[in-house]
Order: structure tokens, then sequence, then C-alpha cells
């Protein structure tokens, strides 16, 4: 054990990526060219032509520094989410925002509720600036949200709630969040985290930007790493009242988003098409894979988002067992033991032909 920083933070767990195409390639003597990687939901058509195109035009200025205050994404997203511009935070990824939310409004010993299987990144953050973690028990692998409500305490100074939630899907209906929004005090801060927002079926979305206008201590938190497929290059956002975001960019790092991202993610914002074919090939691939899993009498939890969270065996040591099976044929997926789900994998949703060498990998690695 070092000696070095607070205790709190020689107790964090290191955050696990899905492991990246390069290094399974060397681990495992694989051709780069084959290897499937449906491990990180990252959107299997990549950038959309409309963000290259955004970026090579913004390359020429990249001896500049970015545009602090991203005005021009800012003024796109304002017109897209019907808010002023200064209802906006800018991040590096919604990672940052998740981040930037616990420094703004949690001190140490303070308290923040999430949910048991909910995203990593809320232990994290939590654990960054010494608060203490409520976690409280999901309920059919989602959020009990009653149960939360339950458990803010006098300390209790933020809520993390994932809607979908990664890495089980579940969703929660609107008028479950509203209901819960209302039970939440005043002082609390609720982070609506809806990372896969943009592949719920148009029956399922609702304007939670627009609640922000109801609820003083709300922030909706967005990404364009999972539909927008611009997961390489960190942008996410926050929308919430000014008093709330005004606090959040006094924490954010002056230029943290680069001009890049901020040129590509205004592209793709206007790109329709991208998202809808999107859109599209995920509920497809949603079949395809569900279909595969009901065929081999896996057991899946119902997914709302861009991947599946699937049963691969009734043994502890079932997830981690199947997963080394497929990186030895070259599809990597995501183990999800350190999430406290050893029997299970979360697999991202990919190109039909990625998903059917899925798949017959998994038939393999079952025997
Ligand atoms: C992927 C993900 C994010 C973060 O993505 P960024 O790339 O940092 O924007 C946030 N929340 C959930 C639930 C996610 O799955």
């Amino acid at each position: 054990m070092s000696q070095f920083g607070p205790e709190y933070v020689r107790a964090i767990a290191p955050y696990q990526a899905g492991k990246p195409i390069s290094e399974v390639a060397r681990e495992f003597g694989l051709d780069e060219a084959n290897i499937v990687k449906l491990a990180s939901n990252e959107n299997p058509f990549g950038v959309p032509e409309s963000s290259k195109q955004a970026m090579a035009a913004a390359a020429a200025e990249l001896g500049r520094y970015p545009d602090a205050n991203g005005f021009e994404l800012k003024a796109a997203l304002s017109k897209r989410y019907d808010v002023p511009a200064d209802w906006i935070t800018l991040g590096n990824g919604s990672n940052d925002i998740l981040e930037i939310a616990a420094h703004a409004f949690v001190q140490k010993g303070e308290a923040v509720v999430y949910s048991q299987y909910s995203f990593a990144v809320y232990a994290l953050a939590t654990q960054g600036v010494g608060g203490r973690a409520i976690v409280v028990p999901a309920r059919e692998f989602g959020h009990d949200l009653d149960a939360m409500a339950a458990a803010i305490d006098g300390d209790t100074r933020l809520v993390y709630i994932a809607n979908p939630n990664n890495p089980t899907g579940t969703f929660i209906a609107a008028s479950h969040i509203e209901a819960f929004l209302t039970k939440v005090p005043s002082n609390v801060v609720v982070v609506l985290d809806e990372a896969y927002n943009e592949y719920l079926a148009p029956e399922h979305q609702f304007e939670s930007a627009q609640w922000v206008r109801k609820y003083p201590n709300l922030v909706v938190s967005r990404t364009f790493s999972k539909a927008y497929g611009l997961a390489g290059l960190r942008v996410g956002f926050a929308i919430a009242q000014p008093i709330v975001t005004d606090l959040m960019n006094r924490i954010r790092q002056p230029f943290n988003v680069n001009s890049l991202a901020q040129a590509a993610a205004i592209a793709a914002l206007n790109d329709k098409a991208f998202l809808e074919q999107g859109a599209k090939n995920n509920a497809e691939g949603y079949l395809q894979l569900t279909a595969a899993f009901d065929e081999l009498g896996l057991e899946y939890v119902p997914s709302y988002g861009n991947f599946v969270l699937v049963k691969v065996g009734n043994d502890d040591g079932a997830g981690a067992r199947v997963n080394l099976a497929l990186l030895q044929q070259g599809v990597i997926v995501r183990p999800v033991g350190a999430y406290g789900l050893p029997q299970w994998l979360r697999i991202s949703i990919g190109l039909p032909g990625e998903n059917a060498t899925f798949i017959a990998a998994l038939k393999k690695a079952l025997g």
C-alpha cells in the first residue's frame, strides 16, 4: 500500500474498460482484421460521414485552443432540446459530466445514492471525492426507485440514475421517474444519465430535457459516444437550470471538449439519417441475438439499449470462462464480474455479420 494520497483514493478499484482489438490480437496471436469487438456499446457504423467532413475542416485550426464555452455546439444543442444555451454544460464524454457533478455537489463524507448493477462510474465518481456510497439493491436488474427515494438520508447530496441502465439494459418509464423526482428533497441533485436515449423506440422516448424547467435539482446527462458514433472523441453534455449549470462550469476544465469533437458533434446532431440507420440496425440486431439466446436456452435481461446482458452459466466462473473461449476465437465481449454478475456477459449489438460471428463463437464456447 502506498503512503500517498487519501485512503478513499487508495480504495478505488480502477475502471475495467473493454479490451482494445490490438491487445486481443497480440495476446491471442490473431489477425486484427478478423476480430469482432462487441464490448463497449460503441456504434457499429463508426463515425458518421458528416462528422468526418466537419473534423477535416476543423483540423486546420488545431493550433488554437478550442472554444472554451463551446458556443456553436451549445447553440445547436439549445435548438435541438429547446433550452437556453446557459443551461448546458459540455463534458469530455458524459463520464466527465458524472465526475463534475460529484465534485460540484458532494464533499468528503457526504452521501451519494445509486443502484446495484448501475454504471460503474457512479461508484468511481463517488469514491473520487471521498463520498459515502449508498448502493440500493436492484429490483429485477433495474433501479428500485421507491427504495432509492427511501435511502436518501440527511447527508445525501447526489443521486445517479441510468435510464436505460448499463450493464443491464433495464428501462424506467417517464411516470416513475417523475414520481421519484417529486419525492427527492430539493437540496439533493439528481443526475439522470440517458446515454442510450437515442436507441429507445418512439413510444418510450420522453422529453426529459424539459423536466429541468420543473425540477431545479435535475441534471439530464447525454452523450455522443453511443448512438452518434463518436466514442473516441469524448463528447457529452448536461442540461440543468443555470444555478446548477454555473456550479458545474466552475469545476469543469476550461477546454474539456476539443475542437474536433465540438465540430463532429454539431454535424452528428444534425445527421438524422445516421441515427435512424443505427436505431434500425440495433432493433434488428437485438432480435438476432435474443433469438439465438432463446434457441440456446440462455436467460437474458430484456434490453432497451444497444447491448444485451446474457447468463452463460450457473457457476461463478461461467462469465470468465466463456469470455476466454470467445477471446480465443477473436470475439471481444464484456465480462461483468466486477458488477457482481459473474455468471453473465454483456454483448454490444453489432452489424448483422458481427452478431453472427459472435453467435457461432458462443455456440462453440458453450460446447
Ligand atoms: C457509456 C456510458 C456513459 C459514458 O459514456 P461517455 O463516452 O463518457 O459519454 C455514461 N453512462 C452510461 C450509463 C454509459 O453506459
